[in-house]
């Protein structure tokens, strides 16, 4: 039992367009908010403008690339030098499957001018986890033309609900004791008996959980990471009549989707990634996706902001 989970976990779509902007929607991006820190989970071009748009800030603290086709990784390139501009000097983390190296140092290195921040790109395989304080992000292999990942944020289990009447009644003072038997540790009551914080805690509660699946064809390494997730981000690029394409350019249809969110039995799905067919109506991905997966499903649009409830 750490510090207790997240307070904040608020995600704000970017980009939720398939290979071009349209006018209605950006290149694939989405920030999160998570406690102090702000991510990004891919950086298309216009990124940045997105940023500015639906006000997340620019003191992004680590960039989580799905994979390096251009719709997902230009964007980067632009951005950083802004935060140059802008005086940075806090570190930056970039982190993507390989080739992240070599490509983000191209990417970084592009032009003449040089950046004043420390830039850390880091490469990722399935099942690498970083530790983020009260949260991770776990890499989770995916299916694509290309060496791609998903993401699973997990926040840390947090620790039951304290009791403070029962504390009182056993004859704790209020006070530094009860902070004691907030963080695990036993103490001595008024009248000299010992008091664990199993007397006064309720159960641990489990912190939450969302997973991005980036590009992908549907996958069983994505349903067993996003089992009983608090949220599904996936991506929905075809429909039915497409299934050819799909299969062709390893991408998902709304259907195969809502497939993998009843597989993996997660509390909400969310639709993103579309085809320009459906950039304005998407409501066959959503029926198609509603076939398979009877929980609440909805289709992304560029400055979708919401957050994640704690766990009870
Ligand atoms: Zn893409
Ligand atoms: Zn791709």
């Amino acid at each position: 039992v750490g510090s207790g989970g997240m307070s904040i976990l608020r995600f704000t779509f970017l980009g939720t367009s398939a290979a071009q902007p349209t006018i209605h929607r950006n290149l694939s991006g989405l920030a999160v908010k998570a406690d102090a820190d702000l991510l990004l989970f891919d950086c298309g071009e216009g990124t940045q403008r997105q940023m500015v748009r639906f006000g997340t800030g620019f003191t992004v603290d680590a960039v989580f690339f799905t994979h390096f086709h251009a719709d997902h990784y230009l964007g980067i390139i632009g951005f950083l030098r802004t935060l140059g501009m802008g005086g940075r000097e806090h570190p930056m983390a970039l982190y993507g499957p390989p080739p992240a190296r070599r490509l983000l140092h191209q990417a970084i290195y592009l032009g003449t001018e040089k950046l004043d921040f420390p830039v850390e790109i880091s490469e990722l395989r399935d099942g690498d986890v970083v530790e983020r304080g009260s949260y991770k992000v776990r890499a989770v292999q995916v299916d694509h033309r290309v060496n791609a990942l998903g993401y699973a944020l997990e926040e840390e289990e947090r620790p039951g609900r304290f009791d403070l009447d029962r504390a009182v009644a056993l004859g704790v003072a209020p006070g530094p004791d009860f902070g004691r038997l907030q963080r695990g540790e036993a103490v001595t009551a008024a009248d000299g008996r010992t008091v664990q914080p199993g007397d006064v805690l309720g159960p641990s509660r489990p912190g939450r959980k969302v997973v991005l699946s980036g590009d992908t064809r549907p996958c069983q390494k994505l349903v067993d990471a996003a089992r009983g997730a608090d949220l599904l981000i996936h991506e929905s690029t075809f429909s039915d009549d497409e299934q050819a394409r799909a299969l062709e350019t390893r991408h998902s249809t709304g259907r195969e989707a809502g497939r993998v969110a009843r597989e993996a039995d997660v509390r909400r799905l969310v639709l993103t990634h579309l085809s320009s067919r459906h950039d304005v109506d998407h409501s066959r991905l959503l029926a198609q996706a509603r076939d398979e997966f009877k929980g609440p499903v909805e289709v992304a649009f560029d400055g979708l902001t919401f957050e994640i409830p704690l766990r009870e």
